[in-house]
């Protein structure tokens, strides 16, 4: 590699080049000192700043639609309160402080009222800490954190990006995205995908690279200093595949290739490629932002609109998985030492019945809507009795099937009695691997882990597939595995009965799987099982 090079883990194709835009780094806490020399002066800086921040939202505002408009016009108010500006004014004569340490502790004391307060206020927390650092970075003159306005088509570099700034990326202005941190199945990772957006994850040394301008390949994970006069290169899509759009092998063994969706554009881009269903509609996605739990019939819309491309097809909809990396403002518990295992997915709904139950009430109305043929699933369960549970409440509902997602590896081991206890799974391979393997699937220094090649993973995916030939109910595969044409044989080969992945991949993994037997993508199992390490076992399968 030349000193002009560096590279990371690709994961989501396209090559793509362009000047480079640095998503900021949260602030630090501002320092208490020195001490103004003219107290009444820094004190009268402030709410200049305030206001600054105040227009710059509002403007943002006005030319935004929808939640997101709303959005910026509240956390704008937020900005112009003249509570927390006169209160950060009174600190600075009192304490002998900058105006920046005065704002921070005045917000300071506004979110730990809220958090005592609990609750809806308790929620407020996250957004006065946005506007506080918005008006420090304004009185420090840097870039307030998050990811800058775009003017120009651009390669956005970050340490890392929380699915919630992903989700608000706009591919006609970002050209490419790479990252420090961040592993093949991270949230960040699955939306860049969604969003057709070719990205690089895990790149060492990337952020002390210092080059103006990138080219990102998100096919091999080569990145590559540019010359910054040089025109921006936008991404071409990947080549077209011969595909009749029927889920199936050579010999017509039924395998369904399905769509992973979370917004009504992703799901007209899987209707449009071809896809047969929906073998995953993460729920939460719709609510990232949201500081409320959204009612029935706002729950009813939202779903509806993403079901719609597919009247009379199957869709899977899955309970919202809220927790971990993809926390929601009005569901995710206070702060636990390991988010990933803690009270996430389902666990969210045992503590909160009714909440789930209201989405239950919402997909049953929005299956009425929109003619698809819904299925619900819930995310994150570890045993049959957890499985019983949740399919009891979906029945009572009034929707027809129950499933759940195989993404434990206690739940794997004992697929045939979760079987049981509902009428299909689907294996989210993307957290069986990273519980599996205990490796953080955001986490760059162990993405290798995360490689869905691993013989560790393929052998627990296995034993559903031989609980659902013993149980003769459907297991499908809804994780990022099910979107690499070669695995997706390997998968049907041990049998899998449906592949769902993002819309991009839909027609390769359809054209391949249609290139062979039952009997191929067996003796390719069969080999890559067997093998002992992940780069054995995807050379074994292409071999056999
Ligand atoms: C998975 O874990 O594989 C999965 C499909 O769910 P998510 O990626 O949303 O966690
Ligand atoms: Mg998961």
């Amino acid at each position: 590699m030349s000193d002009a090079q560096l590279s990371g883990v690709a994961v989501s194709p396209g090559r793509a080049s362009g000047p480079v835009v640095r998503v900021t780094e949260p602030l630090g806490e501002p320092a208490s000192t020195p001490a103004p020399d003219d107290l009444h002066a820094e004190a009268a800086r402030i709410a200049p700043a305030a206001q600054a921040v105040v227009s710059r939202l509002e403007a943002k505002a006005e030319a935004a639609t929808g939640d997101a408009a709303t959005i910026l016009s509240t956390t704008a108010a937020m900005a112009g309160d003249p509570a927390l500006v006169s209160q950060a004014e009174q600190l600075v004569t009192a304490q002998n402080i900058p105006a920046a340490r005065a704002v921070y502790e005045a917000a300071g004391s506004f979110t730990h009222a809220l958090a005592t307060a609990g609750g809806y206020m308790a929620e407020r927390v996250r957004d006065i800490e946005d506007v506080r650092d918005r008006i420090i970075a304004e009185l420090l003159g840097v870039e307030p954190p998050g990811v800058p306005e775009l003017e120009r088509p651009s390669v956005l570099v970050a340490r890392d990006l929380a699915p919630a700034d992903t989700a608000g990326l706009d591919p006609a202005l970002v050209l490419a995205l790479a990252t420090e941190e961040g592993g093949p199945t991270s949230h960040t990772a699955i939306l860049a995908r969604s969003l057709g957006i070719p990205a690089v994850v895990a790149v060492r040394g990337l952020l002390s690279f210092g080059a103006k301008a990138l080219a990102v390949d998100g096919d091999t994970g080569a990145i590559e200093e540019v010359d910054p006069g040089a025109p921006a290169v936008a991404a071409v899509s990947a080549g077209a595949f011969d595909w009749d759009g029927a889920g199936r092998t050579s010999d017509g063994h039924l395998v369904k290739v399905l769509g992973n969706v979370g917004a009504p554009p992703d799901a007209h881009a899987a209707a449009e490629a071809g896809a047969e269903g929906v073998g995953l509609f993460r729920t939460e996605f719709c609510y990232l932002d949201a500081a409320d739990e959204p009612s029935v019939e706002e729950q009813r819309a939202a779903y509806a609109a993403v079901l719609e491309p597919f009247r009379g097809k199957p869709v899977i909809v899955r309970t919202l998985d809220a927790g971990a990396d993809k926390p929601l403002a009005f569901l995710s518990p206070e702060a636990e030492p390991n988010p990933a295992l803690g009270v996430r997915g389902v666990r969210v709904a045992f503590d909160r019945p009714d909440v789930l139950d209201r989405q239950l009430e919402a997909i049953a109305g929005a299956a009425a809507d929109s003619g698809a043929d819904v299925s619900v699933m819930a995310p994150m369960v570890a045993t049959a009795e957890e499985a019983s549970w949740f399919a009891d409440r979906v029945r009572a509902a009034g929707v027809a099937r129950a499933g759940v997602m195989i993404e434990i590896p206690a739940a794997a081991l004992t697929a045939t009695e979760v079987l049981d206890a509902v009428d299909f799974v689907s294996v989210g391979t993307n957290d069986l691997a990273q519980y599996t393997f205990a490796a953080d699937r955001q986490l760059g220094a162990v993405a290798k882990l995360n490689d869905p090649w691993q013989p560790g993973l393929l052998r627990l995916i296995a034993l559903i597939g031989d609980a659902a030939r013993e149980t003769g109910k459907p297991a499908g595969v809804c994780g990022e595995a099910a979107a690499d044409p070669l695995l997706a044989r390997v998968l049907t080969g041990v049998g899998v009965t449906s592949l769902s992945m993002n819309a991009a991949s839909v027609r390769a993994v359809g054209a391949t799987l249609a290139g062979a037997s039952l009997a191929d993508c067996e003796r390719a199992a069969q080999a890559a099982l067997g093998a002992p390490t992940a780069a054995a076992a995807r050379t074994a399968a292409k071999d056999a």
